[in-house]
């Protein structure tokens, strides 16, 4: 597979390692127990374009291929899985709708606030009864003159206490539903009828806060559809197209956390031989290392293929899934092992490795579970 990298992406792929070893390593445990991340870490994160990633460079953003994008989430989630959610939520899942299917005046006005972290946004489509099965969504617009009328819930939406825009999806026709009755919208924090709730109290990513959404007789007006109105009733694909991505992403950030616990874990591994001449007491962490180390190379060359495939051109639905699964269990496994080989320390409480354990898990939750990610790649194989 060529990777050809510019010496711009080499660049800015080790500023960005820099960034994490000497700026954002160092506060992780503060971030973790404050559950914030702090304003001038956020802005730092602006001067370095991190909120522009893929958006194009006509746009204000770095116009970075999925391949290099990837890389980069690699880099950055080699620490707490925090800061990786509050640049990925916006420049991911929560713009990628308006790249793809914007008008010219949504991608003129609204991109270029985002690429520069002036504007977060948001990504709103779960459910109380609509996670998984997203074409069950229960979030109604109905078109009232000039303005779209939002009525529902939606639960676990990542950034919601910092974004300012939010893609929001709704049932526009009861019918069709997902076969041409659903549409996106663009909600702007502040338009009448639409509140933030409370945040969730979550297992991990602690410097990451989801939230609750009430739209209530919400007024959105008729330009917001992403897309415009020849794209009323097209927001499901609009929606699925932005997950198949988002899956590489966060294939990208198990991958990366992976990384971190190996690199942990032989430095302690290290440090004990080091202190000690008992060398077959260690045989049993010495294998778990390894099998780390060979999951995550084969890990890492599924995203990068699945990654590449994307810049090609190809329809990367069954491989985005693939990767999700392979990237997000496999940092699971990773992580339960470090566990053994840290034996009584990794599981107090704000250990690294405690921490990264709690942040891996929910990758195999968000932007699709496990099950409906083997049911995408099933169904695919099936169909064809
Ligand atoms: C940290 C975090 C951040 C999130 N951020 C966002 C966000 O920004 N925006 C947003 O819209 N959502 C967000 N979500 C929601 C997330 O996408 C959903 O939690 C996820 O899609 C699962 O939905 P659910 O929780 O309703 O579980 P359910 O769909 O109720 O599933 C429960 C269990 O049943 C299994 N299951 C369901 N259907 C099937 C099936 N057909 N076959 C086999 N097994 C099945 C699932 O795999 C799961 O194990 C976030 C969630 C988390 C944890």
């Amino acid at each position: 597979m060529p990777h050809t990298l510019s010496d711009e992406f080499e660049r800015l792929r080790l500023q960005v390692r820099h960034f994490v070893q000497e700026e954002l390593e160092p506060i992780s445990l503060a971030v973790e127990t404050r559950e914030q991340i702090p304003e001038p870490i956020v802005d730092r994160m602006r001067q370095m374009g991190l909120f522009g990633m893929p958006i194009p460079k006509a746009y204000g953003g770095l116009g970075l291929t999925t391949l290099q994008e990837v890389m980069i989430y690699e880099e950055i989630t080699q620490t707490n899985g925090c800061y990786r959610s509050r640049i990925g939520t916006s420049n991911g899942i929560g713009s990628m709708g308006i790249v793809y299917d914007g008008t010219v005046a949504q991608k003129e006005f609204y991109l270029p606030r985002i690429a520069c972290g002036e504007w977060s946004s948001a990504f709103a489509l779960t459910e109380p009864n609509a996670g998984s099965d997203a074409s069950n969504i229960a979030t109604t617009a109905v078109l009232n003159g000039d303005h779209w009328v939002l009525n529902g819930n939606k639960i676990f939406i990542t950034n919601a206490d910092q974004a300012r825009l939010f893609t929001t999806i709704a049932v526009t026709d009861e019918e069709k539903r997902a076969r041409g009755g659903v549409t996106a919208f663009i909600v702007e924090r502040g338009m009448p009828g639409f509140s933030v709730g409370a945040a969730d109290v979550k297992m991990g990513l602690k410097g990451s806060h989801t939230h609750e959404l009430i739209f209530k007789d919400c007024r959105v007006p008729a330009e917001n559809v992403i897309g415009g109105m020849p794209m009323v009733g097209q927001g499901f694909k609009t929606a699925m197209r932005v997950l198949d991505k988002g899956r590489l992403c966060m294939a990208a950030c198990a991958l990366g956390a992976a990384q971190k616990i190996m690199t942990l874990c032989t430095q302690r591994m290290r440090e004990k031989r080091q202190a000690s001449t008992a060398r077959k007491e260690s045989q049993a962490a010495e294998f778990m290392l390894a099998d780390m180390a060979t999951q995550i190379f084969a890990a890492r060359q599924m995203l990068y293929q699945a990654a590449q495939l994307r810049d090609d051109g190809k329809q990367i639905t069954s491989e985005a899934s693939m990767a999700k699964i392979f990237c997000t269990e496999m940092a699971s496994r990773v992580a339960d092992d470090a566990l053994q080989i840290f034996e009584e320390e990794g599981l107090f409480t704000a250990h690294q490795i405690e921490i990264l354990l709690r942040d891996v898990r929910l990758y195999r939750i968000y932007e699709g579970t496990s099950e409906i990610q083997r049911l995408i790649v099933s169904r695919g194989l099936l169909k064809s």
